[in-house]
């Protein structure tokens, strides 16, 4: 795609640090290095998001996840988890609409990156839940 910052990058026409590569993926360092050794693994098919994955697609990109995190894990003893996050939409922080995977190396509780899950579970009842689940599977493809 023309436009496409993360497409620019595969073709090499802006510089990236890369880390890895081969036919359908390219992992290379997030420029912002959110903790040291913030990584993004992107397809190097244009795709804008996770709904756009087809189960082949899926299969050459989304296996490789555990590799690389394994790689980064080992790349630094400090490394005591890592958070793999990735944004879908604006309204969940996607700014780069090629769809990619962040890999956040963690060190500490007050290192740079943070997540937070409000626990509103007193707000629903069982059968709420039960009705949330089989619409989600309900929608589920073969
Ligand atoms: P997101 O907000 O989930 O769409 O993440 C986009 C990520 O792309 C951000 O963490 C940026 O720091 C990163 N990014 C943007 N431009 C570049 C670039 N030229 N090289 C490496 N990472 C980049
Ligand atoms: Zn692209």
């Amino acid at each position: 795609m023309n436009d496409c910052i993360f497409c620019k990058i595969i073709a090499g026409t802006i510089p990236s640090i890369s880390v890895y590569e081969d036919d359908d993926i390219k992992v290379f360092l997030d420029i912002s290095q959110t903790t040291p050794g913030h990584t993004l693994l992107i397809p190097k098919k244009h795709i804008t998001n996770i709904f756009e994955y087809d189960e082949s697609l899926a299969q050459k990109v989304l296996t490789k996840i555990p590799m690389i995190a394994r790689a980064i894990k080992k790349s630094n003893p400090k490394i005591s988890g890592l958070n793999i996050v990735n944004n879908n939409g604006a309204i969940a922080y996607q700014s780069v609409f090629h769809s990619h995977f962040h890999f956040i190396p963690r060190f500490a509780a007050t290192d740079s990156f943070a997540m937070t899950f409000k626990d509103n579970s007193g707000e629903y009842s069982s059968a709420k839940l039960q009705e949330i689940a089989n619409l989600i599977h309900k929608n589920m493809e073969d």
